[in-house]
């Protein structure tokens, strides 16, 4: 940590700061420019707190310079970290693509996705039982029901299952039910009550950005899972909020390789939230995959016109199928496998 002193501070000002860091037990160096003092700290920075240092006397500004986040960062593991939901693993050569309804409806419906899902050449089933909604008004989601459901119809295709927990309560359910791997959706990815109690179980966790989050805030709610000692994590960009009105949410492509960067574990994109509408979805999940993604995950409803939730963003299983056919081209193009 470097702090930066304004020009004419006295010896006192100086005296007091470099009190503070040693008190919390990190080493200190004191530079004495012309013009400028500058004090580094050497040690384990987060003892030290930013915000208490910068409202100090004298102090300019406080510079950072080690990342907040460690477990996940590439620098704690330097080659790709894979995860493993179900036997088929994220992070590798060979992508993963997570299809199904938004939310499981009923037993005919899940049934008749899970096919779908294997037909089109997918490995794994998504659905919500638990679903976040913007009313109260609206289908809130089957509950455990719904987990049984999804079981019933994804265990004859064997099909892990990956579904969204959105309350510490559920967990026991969730372990009942063998749910494979749990998502954290856009609007709890701060909920840090919840991402301690994830951290807790040892089930794989995909992570989707807060629809407002930055990368560095994603980084951080990810380090809260790893702290409480489950590695499993899979990022999932989502898209986040802009000004624009003609698409549900912006896909944040850039994400992708800054990701890839700063972290070790897998990364996935959802098209479908991120668009909004069916027709996109094919163009931005061939964008994520040539921009580096591990995986993708992808609505998929067996008659979109009848879906309870998220009917204009659901493809049908045959354009699910067709949509798998060029994803292996773009993947085979940037060296990567699907099919
Ligand atoms: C979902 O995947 O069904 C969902 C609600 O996603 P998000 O949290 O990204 O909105
Ligand atoms: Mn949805």
């Amino acid at each position: 940590m470097i702090i930066i002193m304004r020009d004419n501070i006295s010896d006192k000002e100086i005296d007091f700061v470099v009190s503070k860091l040693k008190n919390v037990g990190l080493d200190v160096n004191v530079s004495r420019g012309v013009e400028r003092t500058v004090i580094g700290a050497i040690g384990e920075e987060n003892l030290a707190d930013k915000e208490m240092l910068q409202s100090l006397p004298g102090v300019e500004n406080v510079i950072r310079v080690m990342k907040p986040y460690k477990i996940v960062a590439r620098s704690y593991h330097r080659t790709d970290t894979l995860v493993d939901i179900g036997g088929h693993k994220f992070g590798g050569e060979q992508l993963q693509v997570i299809a199904g309804p938004c939310s499981v409806e009923t037993q005919p419906q899940m049934d008749a996705a899970a096919v779908a899902v294997v037909a089109a050449g997918c490995r794994l089933m998504r659905a919500g039982a638990f679903k976040p909604r913007t009313s109260p008004y609206t289908f809130q989601g089957a509950g455990v029901e719904g987990l049984q459901m999804f079981q019933q119809a994804a265990k004859p295709q064997r099909l892990p299952i990956v579904t969204e927990l959105m309350d510490v309560r559920s967990i026991d359910a969730f372990m009942e039910h063998e749910v494979d791997a749990i998502q954290i959706g856009t609007r709890n990815m701060q909920n840090f009550d919840l991402l301690k109690e994830v951290g807790r179980i040892h089930k794989p966790v995909i992570l989707k950005r807060g629809m407002s989050a930055t990368v560095s805030e994603w980084l951080m709610s990810a380090e809260y899972i790893a702290a409480g000692g489950n590695h499993n994590i899979i990022f999932c960009e989502r898209g986040v909020r802009s000004f624009e009105t003609y698409y549900r949410n912006m896909l944040d492509v850039t994400a992708i390789p800054v990701l890839k960067r700063e972290t070790h574990l897998p990364v996935i994109v959802d098209p479908s939230h991120a668009g909004g509408k069916a027709w996109m979805v094919p163009a931005l999940a061939k964008a994520a995959v040539a921009a580096g993604a591990d995986g993708l995950l992808i609505e998929m409803h067996p008659k979109p016109c009848d879906a309870w939730c998220d009917a204009d963003q659901a493809l049908t299983p045959e354009e699910l199928a067709t949509l798998m056919q060029q994803l292996d081209a773009v993947a085979r193009a940037v060296g990567r496998t699907l099919l």
